[in-house]
């Protein structure tokens, strides 16, 4: 089990290793760990998608870049992972660095019982930053406290996912020019799924209206309703998706996450609960967009794949920029 007993404030960390005045283009990330959303201002979300789309434009003028030559990223994953995994190998090597992915840990020391500060330690050894994915909510902040490098947590059970919330957030804001005054619905699992607790977290800096659209057995936890009503923003908790279709800007789906049942029979009954299909999209706005985190299993049809308003595969695209952006960041050379 993962200690989460000792609570570590993620507005304030520490930075880590020695300064290195050379490296540093004055960037507040610098020699920081990524934990949770908590630690980004509206100034921070600004400065990200800045870079991200700097990122974007430098991708598609010269594929890659020499900015974080010689620096070497560990993207350690004890959860099955495509997308985060990937996008944080894609971003570091078109940046010029190189990657040390552990994704089948079955094969490493982990499976010998080795502990995960052990394992963050060495790994982080051979490398400038490590990238975190493990199924237990602490789970990151445990081996940031032990990691002497920047550590960034790419899902930590049903806790949290910040950088899937970052290219959430920089994908609506590419959608639409702004994020205040939007209507954003996030659909399925809200109970499980991590990437809505940070999504979520993160819209609470703009002048959104949440609907939170799940099966009864799927709300979104107490603790998130309680700071979305504590910060003053509107929201509503609906079943019936047909209730708030029409009205919405952004319709966030979600994967119902079987891993996370104890009893299968339950998973069953709500699996195919929600389907986006284009009989759905026809009572949505003309100018919305679909986002969903991936995989997808049911939950948004493939007829839907080819309406403008699917913003997933662009969504996708847009992670591995805000991860490049996310990297030069931690590393001092954004
Ligand atoms: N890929 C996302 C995550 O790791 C969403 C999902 O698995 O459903 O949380």
């Amino acid at each position: 089990m993962i200690d989460t007993t000792q609570e570590m404030d993620v507005r304030n960390l520490p930075r880590k290793g020695k300064p290195r005045p050379a490296d540093v283009t004055g960037h507040a990330f610098y020699g920081r760990d990524i934990l949770s959303v908590d630690q980004f201002g509206r100034e921070d979300l600004e400065y990200i998608f800045r870079v991200a789309d700097e990122m974007r434009t430098l991708v598609e003028r010269f594929g890659s870049a020499d900015l974080l030559q010689g620096k070497v990223l560990a993207n350690l994953f004890y959860e099955p992972s495509t997308r985060t995994a990937a996008s944080f190998m894609a971003a570091m090597q078109r940046l010029g660095g190189q990657v040390i992915p552990i994704n089948n840990v079955q094969y490493s020391s982990v499976a010998k019982g080795e502990s995960l500060p052990d394992t963050v330690r060495t790994l982080e050894a051979y490398a400038d930053v490590v990238v975190l994915r493990h199924p237990e909510v602490g789970s990151a902040a445990l081996a940031a406290r032990y990691a002497h490098k920047p550590l960034i947590n790419a899902g930590d059970g049903i806790g949290e996912h910040p950088t899937q919330a970052l290219l959430d957030i920089f994908t609506i804001y590419e959608e639409f020019g702004h994020i205040d005054g939007l209507k954003v619905a996030m659909v399925g699992d809200l109970k499980y799924g991590r990437t809505v607790h940070s999504l979520t977290k993160l819209l609470l800096l703009y002048d959104v209206a949440f609907y939170f659209v799940s099966p009864d057995i799927l709300r979104m936890p107490e603790d998130i309703i309680e700071r979305v009503k504590a910060s003053g923003h509107s929201f509503r908790e609906v079943v019936d998706i047909h209730e708030i279709i029409h009205e919405v800007d952004v319709l966030y789906v979600t994967r119902v996450q079987k891993e996370r049942f104890d009893d299968l029979a339950k998973y069953e009954a709500v699996k195919d609960f929600y389907v986006v299909d284009p009989e759905l999209m026809q009572q949505a706005k003309e100018r919305m967009i679909v986002m969903h985190p991936f995989p997808r299993v049911g939950e948004i049809s493939y007829a839907v794949d080819d309406d403008p308003r699917a913003a997933y595969f662009r969504q996708i695209e847009n992670g591995m920029y805000v991860r490049m952006a996310l990297l030069a960041a931690v590393l001092g050379k954004a």
